[in-house]
């Protein structure tokens, strides 16, 4: 390939920039985002073009962050190839890029019927039939002992010991990261709107006013993937978007479980789970719903009853009165149920990666090594880049430091002596180094999601006027240009 790799720092949303890249990427969720992290291992110039204001702010911000073990899928279907692949893939990512990914296994419960005992069997077979090791069947009395909150009318489950669990955005947020420390180009509040190809170039120009230009073009554009296709003239599949909905529950219900209860799927997906999460709270859900249109992720009473109601049936001592938040993702779903990854219809040099819904967080680091495999096919050179880093800082290293360390620590860098957040113990340091490192943190809630200051049960009641002074004197800007999530999301309008 023609173009030298450089090593940039920062990123770049400047308007009007005209480069030519080997490789663009449209979408910066999980995927677009392991992606351009797999890529950075090579010789390549890499562009990873999004419209949001940070990364994962798609489905990759809003789901429940299980590895899933892979018993689930359809044998023979990329889903089942891929989930059995990544979940090996996924722990060792995650420890390079130093995400907390906990292996806490799974449990898939029957409540008594014996079509569900049926399908914990046939679960169980499937299982095997992918490839997944370890997997047993045991008596719900078995696993009461080793779950004691589980609900007495469990009867028989599947137990799934290398499932686990993962921040999907803070994996996001660091693969994206490694992949611009190791020289991919990040290009924000970019929003494609026109690609079109010739002599061998793609031009994809956005409604910002960016014209880019690149050899292949990669479509990781979630539930907006069908559009992106239709631009290039390929019309060949459509995204049914599938929303679910999530209750949060406060760190004091996080301990109700250790192992991720799910009930047995239907239809719709895998039925509500409830799970711990990486940092000790308690999640419920999600439903399954078509979605009136793309980007809705409102929550509704009545999603969030269905919720309680299931969670409840397999852990029945839940208290929602610990309930701090609710949110909902959308699933970007198609008609023949497997992920599409595959060369666009008569479009040469670009390559669909869409229709990722579950289990895509799990198969990231599958779905990315796989794609690039069909970029070769497609022509792209990949010649391994020897100055590659793939760990990634700890961005949590003071947390997990001793008292004494600590006190060490604050005596050479004071502002970690400075506590921001209250309730989840956010230092002044780490906040700092959220605006800092790649991918920066540019507004309130993408400082939330790299440090988890305002996410405890004051909900940024406290913290808010500190992280919002902090990103104006980083980044020095008026603080009325401070939003809470990009665009006209301002808190203060002016000075009185
Ligand atoms: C409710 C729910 C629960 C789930 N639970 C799990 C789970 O427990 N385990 C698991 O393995 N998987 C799970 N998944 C699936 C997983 O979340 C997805 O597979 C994964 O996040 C998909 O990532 P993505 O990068 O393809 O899409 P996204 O994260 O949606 O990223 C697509 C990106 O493209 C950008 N984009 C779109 N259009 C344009 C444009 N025109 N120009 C520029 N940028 C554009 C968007 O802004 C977005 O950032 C769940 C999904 C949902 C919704």
């Amino acid at each position: 390939m023609s173009h030298q790799k450089q090593k940039r720092q920062g990123f770049d949303y400047c308007k009007e920039v005209k480069s030519m890249y080997d490789v663009l990427i449209v979408g910066a969720g999980v995927v677009g985002g392991m992606l351009a992290r797999q890529l950075s291992r090579y010789r390549l110039s890499v562009c990873l073009l999004e419209k949001g204001h940070d990364v994962a702010l798609g489905a990759s911000k809003a789901n429940s962050g299980i590895v899933h073990g892979g018993y689930d899928p359809e044998p023979g279907t990329l889903k089942a190839k891929l989930n059995a692949e990544g979940v090996q893939k996924m722990y060792d990512t995650a420890r390079e890029l130093n995400v907390p990914c906990i292996n806490n296994g799974s449990f898939v419960c029957a409540f008594g019927t014996k079509e569900e005992e049926e399908t914990i069997r046939a679960l169980y077979a499937r299982g095997l039939e992918n490839g997944i090791e370890g997997l047993s069947i045991i008596s719900g009395d078995e696993a009461r002992r080793r779950e004691p909150e589980l609900s007495k009318d469990v009867s028989l489950v599947l137990d799934v010991p290398n499932a686990g669990i993962v921040c999907p955005y803070e994996l996001t947020i660091a693969a994206v990261g490694n992949a611009m420390d190791n020289g991919v180009e990040l290009k924000l509040n970019c929003h494609v709107n026109s690609i079109k190809r010739e002599d061998g170039i793609f031009t994809v120009t956005s409604e910002e006013g960016d014209v880019i230009q690149g050899r292949f073009l990669v479509n990781c554009a979630g539930c907006f993937s069908h559009q992106i296709a239709r631009m290039a003239g390929d019309d060949s599949f459509t995204i049914i978007p599938r929303i679910g909905e999530y209750m949060l529950l406060d760190k004091n219900e996080g301990k109700r479980v250790s192992h991720t209860i799910f009930q047995v799927p239907t239809k719709e997906g895998k039925g509500i789970l409830v799970t711990p999460t990486v940092d000790g709270n308690l999640l419920t859900g999600p439903n399954a719903a078509i979605a009136e249109f793309l980007e809705n992720t409102k929550t509704t009473p009545e999603g969030l009853d269905i919720v309680g109601r299931l969670a409840a049936k397999s852990v029945p001592s839940i208290n929602f009165r610990q309930v701090i938040t609710s949110f909902a993702g959308i699933r970007s779903s198609e008609k023949n149920g497997d992920f599409i990854i595959r060369p666009a219809n008569s479009v040469e040099g670009m390559l669909h990666v869409a229709a990722i819904d579950s289990p895509g967080l799990t198969a990231s680091v599958a779905i990315a090594d796989y794609a690039i495999d069909r970029l070769r096919e497609m022509g792209l050179a990949t010649v391994e880049d020897p100055t590659f880093n793939g760990h990634r800082a700890d961005p949590h290293a003071f947390r997990k430091m001793s008292d004494e360390e600590k006190d060490a620590y604050i005596k050479e860098h004071p502002e970690f002596g400075r506590i921001i957040c209250r309730c989840e113990t956010v230092s002044e340091g780490e906040i700092l180094q959220a605006i800092h490192s790649n991918p920066p943190a540019r507004d309130v809630d993408g400082v939330k999601r790299r440090t988890r200051s305002g996410m405890g049960r004051c909900q940024g009641g406290f913290c808010l006027p500190y992280v919002m002074k902090l990103l104006k004197r980083e980044h020095g800007v008026a603080m009325e240009t401070i939003t809470k999530k990009g665009k006209e999301s301002k808190y203060v309008t002016g000075k009185m």
